[in-house]
């Protein structure tokens, strides 16, 4: 299997480089050359998790041996995740919520973050790289958790994590400043998440930078989801998800599902839109946005205009103005047409907007949920099924009911859960009456015990006593500055 630039075919490369490089040199993702089959489902149907996750990745990676591709899964789907099954479904209100939350950081991004260490590791024994890889990664605020506390204390990686200052949680931040390993670094950027996504990749693409990094013997690498390593493990919950459900006689064999997923970045979708392109049931990709609701209007119009406002919302993992993963889409849709989607990348850059004229969207819907309505769901859903959710959840489920009042469309429906709901109590709590005013959050986490009696994650309660050891904070222009001082590389160390 080869991986081909969105914006260039003919750069083509194995897998072990892509996961290296993270992006291509052109400023393009790279792309599977071609969408493998997976012919036999029923086989899935008594699988593991570990399992079906080897049997799709196998097909990916072919350039890892069979062993060290199951030792990777083997490490990172292990008692690190709170249940054995990985990635549980919860039937609620006649569809089925695909809880994505029971990793170490409580958000999905655990499902490719626990395993993307491993894989990196591996690719530079395959492509015997002795440079020092160092992470580099923006975050909404999951992203940067889950990958520091994949990779923190991981021989031969760094990892720097830039978040914006004021668009986390409390809980999210904490659980960043707080994180330990010698290895591992962050910092508050003063502006917001895509300031702070568009100064790793204005890193990425600068030679000159990228030449003093590499004269100190260290190279960059990425663990956002335009890795590849990141995109491909999540294809395997749906696969999983829906063998499950097979398995215990809620869906019949070969019956076609809605796959609905809260939507940022657009690689947890286009995971789902890889999953149907080879081989799984799906009728409708329900993409679910925000009040960020950009594409919405992209999939309405085919016009992406981030000239806007980014909002800050109660779902911050999903207020983002690019939608990064949205290039693979284009690609794939077009036939591969890498001279349009460069050409429509350098137009975004340069005049905040594109459009698309003869593109197919017909495997997906789009819509979105104010925050009145993601607080309203919240609210019902806990009254009347006593699930609680979190407010990405509540804006997929919204969404969700939105689309079934406006189709009819009655087929079964996996909905992905992407965090757990303590991870963003404060709003949890208040959208089921609880009066939070200035309380300490911590306090307001046991009230919601108390009044859920689900009980709050351990490692969320010790937050509350851990040390912060990473206090620093820079403009967005000083990104690169402060990489050096922290590898000790600038020119003041020459
Ligand atoms: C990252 C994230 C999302 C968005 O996923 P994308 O793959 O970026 O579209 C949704 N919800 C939560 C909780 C997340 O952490």
């Amino acid at each position: 299997m080869r991986y081909i630039s969105t914006r260039n075919k003919e750069i083509s490369i194995s897998s072990s480089e892509a996961i290296i490089q993270g992006i291509s040199k052109d400023g393009g993702l790279f792309v599977p050359q071609i969408l493998p089959r997976i012919e036999d489902l029923e086989a899935m149907e008594n699988m593991h998790y570990k399992e079906i996750a080897y049997t799709i990745m196998k097909k990916f990676f072919t350039d890892f041996g069979p062993a060290a591709l199951k030792t990777c899964i083997d490490k990172a789907y292990d008692n690190k995740f709170d249940t054995d099954i990985i990635a549980p479904v919860v039937e609620v209100n006649n569809s089925f919520i695909l809880e994505l939350f029971h990793g170490p950081t409580f958000a999905f991004k655990d499902m490719a973050l626990s395993i993307l260490p491993y894989l990196l590791k591996e690719s530079t024994k395959i492509t015997s790289i002795q440079k020092e890889i160092v992470i580099l990664t923006a975050t909404s605020g999951d992203t940067g958790k889950a990958a520091l506390e994949g990779f923190a204390n991981v021989h031969g990686i760094k990892i720097i994590v830039f978040y914006p200052e004021n668009g986390v949680s409390e809980i999210q931040k904490k659980q960043m400043i707080t994180q330990e390993g010698e290895n591992t670094f962050v910092v508050g950027i003063r502006g917001n998440f895509d300031d702070a996504q568009n100064g790793v990749k204005d890193i990425f693409n600068d030679r000159e930078f990228i030449e003093l990094i590499d004269k100190n013997n260290y190279m960059f690498s990425s663990a956002n989801s335009i890795n590849i390593g990141r995109l491909i493990p999540q294809i395997v919950y749906y696969f999983y998800s829906y063998s499950m459900l097979v398995k215990q006689k809620k869906l019949n064999k070969e019956e076609k599902i809605n796959i609905v997923v809260p939507t940022g970045n657009f690689g947890n979708i286009l995971a789902a839109y890889y999953a149907k392109v080879m081989g799984l049931p799906v009728n409708k990709l329900i993409s679910a946005s925000n009040e960020n609701n950009i594409l919405w209007d992209f999939f309405r119009t085919g016009v992406y205009d981030k000239r806007r406002e980014l909002i800050l919302t109660s779902s911050p993992s999903m207020d983002i103005l690019i939608s990064s993963n949205l290039e693979r889409l284009l690609f794939h849709l077009s036939g591969g047409d890498d001279k349009m989607v460069a050409s429509s990348m350098a137009k975004l850059s340069k005049e905040g907007f594109y459009k698309m004229d003869n593109l197919n969207f017909e495997d997906f819907y789009s819509n979105y949920s104010t925050e009145e309505e993601v607080k309203e769901r919240i609210c019902k859903v806990f009254k009347e099924e006593n699930y609680l959710m979190d407010p990405h959840t509540a804006v997929a489920v919204n969404v969700y009911e939105k689309y079934r009042s406006e189709t009819k469309d009655n087929l079964k429906t996996i909905i992905a859960s992407t965090a757990s709901p303590y991870k963003f109590g404060n709003t949890a709590a208040s959208a089921i009456g609880i009066k939070t005013g200035d309380k300490d959050e911590f306090r307001i986490l046991e009230e919601l015990e108390d009044k859920t009696k689900i009980a709050v994650p351990k490692a969320i309660k010790t937050l509350k006593d851990k040390v912060i050891l990473h206090n620093n904070n820079c403009n967005k222009d000083d990104m690169r500055q402060i990489i050096e001082e922290f590898l000790k590389v600038g020119v003041a160390n020459d």
